[in-house]
Order: structure tokens, then sequence, then C-alpha cells
């Protein structure tokens, strides 16, 4: 039965990090996959987690089920942290969330939701956007679209373009928004933004999907969310998406949920129902593990604090990282402005500069990256920021 099947190739992003890893040369530089790193290059297991880890164990008393939509507690700290206490759309009930499978997961079910709900529903997908995107949302069957977000010229959002691209919209079509920090560009929608993406929903009927997996490293937890809260409370219908990945640092425990705001309570109910049966088809029961943990120091204060410190802390590194590659790269002497950079948000941006210029970066200076040019801020730290400046600079010159 397999024998006829093809042999893909491998993903370029893990390619990148293969190719890292062989390197010898001892001044690389891995600016390709997208997990947080400190000052050491580590992906840290917070201390949060692993206090939460210790208590957790030793309270946990059976491996049975858990229920599938995920535990009470769980939820109602999550609806908490992503709507904000006490929102309009969740004290009404019509908010219809339940734990998911990280934001992948989370993205799958969502999508797999919509097609039942309509199968003739049209998902536009940002240009660009994190590829994989499109592979979660269009193995659901749906049909894809892309409307223009990055203005690679003024490295900023092309937001009149985007919303001229969006007036084309209506009932049945689903927007697909980044949160905040978006993947690949760091470039985010405004507060004003936000609002006139709100009013192009009420007048075309469009439903935006807002996927949240870095919620934190932007500008905060409120303001990061700020799409998702506004929206939920000016809209008849949101979906979202959100992982807690990166600002928990659980990656490999895949934990995430997925919101429905309904038009009204007995609507979320009926949406809740439907969105069980489409995991039940998928996977049955989420894992326990990471939003036990997230649970655990949600309802800790002294956890919750501790965590919260944790999170500035991979906020302000990221800023810092951001500040010193522009200064470092303004230092060289450099004629190209990179001051976008700084204005950006969260672990990514493109440098901006052409495929053979990101060759070159790594054939002779081993710092890899992708060929967009999309570099994880992150893979920057205090020792190589001007090893990786003067290159740019070098390359660019
Ligand atoms: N959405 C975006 C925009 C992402 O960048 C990522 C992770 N790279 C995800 C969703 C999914 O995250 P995960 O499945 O690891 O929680």
């Amino acid at each position: 039965m397999f024998e006829s099947m093809p042999s893909l190739p491998a993903d370029p992003i893990l390619g990148l990090t293969v190719a890292c890893r062989a390197d010898t040369n001892p001044n690389k530089v891995d600016l390709g996959v997208g997990v947080y790193k400190n000052e050491a290059g580590v992906t840290p297991v917070l201390k949060a987690v692993k206090q939460a880890e210790a208590q957790y164990d030793a309270s946990e008393a059976s491996k049975a089920y858990l229920p599938a939509q995920g535990t009470e507690g769980f939820l109602a700290q999550v609806n908490d942290l992503v709507f904000g206490e006490g929102h309009s759309a969740v004290a009404a009930g019509r908010v219809a969330t339940i734990q998911g499978t990280g934001g992948c997961g989370s993205l799958r079910v969502a999508a797999e939701l919509i097609k039942r709900a309509n199968s003739h529903a049209k998902i536009w997908i940002s240009d660009p956007s994190w590829p994989n995107h499109a592979s979660l949302l269009g193995s659901s069957g749906l049909d894809l679209a892309f409307y223009p977000y990055y203005d690679r010229d003024q490295q900023a959002i092309a937001f009149d373009q985007m919303m001229a691209a969006l007036a084309n919209t209506g009932p049945g079509d689903v927007v697909l928004v980044h949160a905040c920090c978006h993947n690949p560009s760091g470039a985010d929608l405004t507060t004003e933004q936000w609002q006139q993406l709100t009013d192009l929903a009420l007048a075309r009927g469009f439903t935006p999907f807002i996927d949240m997996a870095y919620q934190g490293f932007g500008d905060g937890l409120a303001i990061d969310a700020q799409g998702i809260r506004y929206m939920a409370d000016k809209l008849p219908e949101v979906v979202v998406a959100n992982s807690f990945s990166k600002n928990f640092g659980l990656y490999r425990e895949r934990v995430g949920t997925i919101s429905i705001v309904a038009q009204t309570a007995s609507q979320a109910d009926v949406v809740k129902g439907q969105m069980l049966n489409v995991a039940r088809a998928i996977y049955s029961m989420p894992p326990s593990h990471g939003a036990a943990i997230v649970e655990t120091i949600l309802s800790n204060p002294e956890l919750k604090s501790m965590w919260l410190s944790e999170l500035d802390e991979m906020r302000d590194r990221i800023l810092h990282l951001r500040q010193s590659l522009v200064k470092a790269i303004a230092n060289t002497g450099c004629e190209r402005d990179f001051s976008f950079i700084e204005r950006q948000k969260g672990m990514f941006s493109f440098v901006g500069i052409t495929p053979s210029q990101v060759e070159e970066l790594k054939t002779a200076y081993s710092i890899y990256m992708v060929d967009s040019s999309r570099i994880n801020i992150c893979g920057l730290s205090s020792s190589n920021v001007a090893y990786v400046a003067d290159a740019i600079a070098s390359v660019v010159s």
C-alpha cells in the first residue's frame, strides 16, 4: 500500500536546525526555529512550572481520563486570561471554551468545526503567515484565500491593502488574524486598526478567527489580547485558538484552547457539543499534564506572580535584543535603516534581505535563518549580537 508514496522534502526550518547543529564554526548562530531561548541558548523550564509540577505530581490521585473539554478550573482561568476577568461575553455565557492540544491542535479543531458549520466557508490568511496555518486549515478541506498584510518596502503592516482585500468578503468568510507578535513579520495591529477591522467585520459579516500563540510576549497580557477582547465584545461571533506553548514554555506538553464566541448562550452550548464531537473523532480526550500545570499556576497567587515575572523577563529579553541588534547594526556605519526591528513585536521579524544574502550569511558567517530572512530574535544573545550585526551590515553593503 505504501510502496508508491513519494518521499517528501524535509521541513525547511527543521532542516536549518540540523545544518546548524552540524556546523563546526564556534561562532555559528541559529536564528531559525521558533522557540524562546535564554541568554545561554537554552529553552528553559520556567521556575513556576517546575514548582507547579512538584505540587501537582504530589497531589495527582488518578490517571483516569479528563473531562473531554478539560477541567472546569482550567477553563475558568483560561477565560479570565484570554478574555480578561468579567468580560461581558463570558459573563453572558456566550463563550464556549474547550482544551485543545497546543495551538496546532486547537487551530485544527476550530477548522473542522467551521467546516461542519459551513462546508463552503473560505478562510482568509494573512500574506505572509506562519506556513502551518495553510496546512492546518487547508487539511480540513476549507477553501483558502490570502489577504495582503506586510509591506516589505515599508517594513510595516500594509493595512490599507489588507482592508481593501477584506472589503470583498461576506458572511461565510472567515478571516484569520494573529492576536499579537505576528509570525513571521512581528508587525501587529494597533488598537485603532483592531477597531477598524471590527467595523469591517460588522459591515461585511465575516467571522474573525484569532490565533493567539504569544500572549504576553508583545506588550503584555492585556494588550496582546486586546483584539480578542474587543471583537468578543462588539461582534456576534468570533473564533479563538490559543496556545500555552510559548508563554508557559510548555511546548512539548501540547496545551492550548479553542474558544467560540457565539451569538447566544444556547448557541454556545450547541457549538461546545459540536467541538467535543470533532475532538472525539480526532484524539478523543485531551492530555492532562500541561493543562494541570497552567491551572495550578493561575490559581495559586504565589505561583502566578512568579510566572508573571518570568513572562516579563522573556518579553524584556526580546525587547532588549531587538534594541541591541538595531544599535549594533547602526554602529557599524551601515547606511540602511533597521529601526523597524525595534518597533516590531514578539520573537520574529524579517531582516529584509534577499535569499542570496541569507545564503551568504550562512556560508560565510554560519548564521542560519529561513530564506525569507525571518529571524528568531531569541537566537541572538549579548555575546553574538555584534557578530550578527557586522555580518548583516557586510552582506547588505
Ligand atoms: N500559531 C502561531 C502563529 C505560531 O507561531 C505557532 C507556533 N509556532 C502556533 C500557532 C502553534 O503553537 P503550538 O502548536 O506549538 O502550541
